[in-house]
C-alpha cells in the first residue's frame, strides 16, 4: 500500500468512527428510522451525508472492509463496488487496503 492509498483507507476508517457515534445515539429509535450519515468515502473534504434506516447501516458494518458512500463518491483504486442504490453505494476495500481498514474497525477492537 503506498502513501496515497493509506491516506485513503485512513479517511474513510476516520468518517466510519465518527458514523459508529452517531449510530449508538440513534439505536434505540429502532432499526427501520432513517437517520443521517457522513458520507464514508476516502475524500476528507466530503462532508456530505446520507440517510439510511439503522438496519441498512448495521448491514454495511457487518463486514469491516465494507463502507457507505454517496452514488459516484467512489475510488476504484483501493476498493470495489458491491451495491448500487439510488441514494448510496457500499464499497469494499481490497488487499492491503482491505486489511488496514479491517484491523481499525471499532466493532473488532
Ligand atoms: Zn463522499
Amino acid at each position: 500500500m503506498d502513501a496515497r492509498e493509506h491516506r485513503l483507507a485512513q479517511n474513510e476508517a476516520l468518517f466510519r468512527e465518527v458514523n459508529e457515534k452517531i449510530e449508538a445515539m440513534a439505536h434505540h429509535l429502532g432499526p427501520d428510522t432513517p437517520y443521517e450519515f457522513l458520507c464514508e468515502c476516502a475524500n476528507v473534504d466530503c462532508t456530505f451525508r446520507l440517510t439510511l434506516p439503522i438496519a441498512v447501516y448495521e448491514a454495511v458494518r457487518a463486514d469491516p472492509k465494507q463502507f457507505v458512500v454517496l452514488p459516484d463518491h467512489y475510488t476504484p483504486e483501493v476498493e470495489t463496488l458491491v451495491t448500487q442504490q439510488e441514494n448510496h453505494w457500499v464499497v469494499r476495500k481490497t488487499g492491503e487496503a482491505g486489511e488496514y481498514v479491517e484491523h481499525l474497525d471499532p466493532r473488532s477492537r
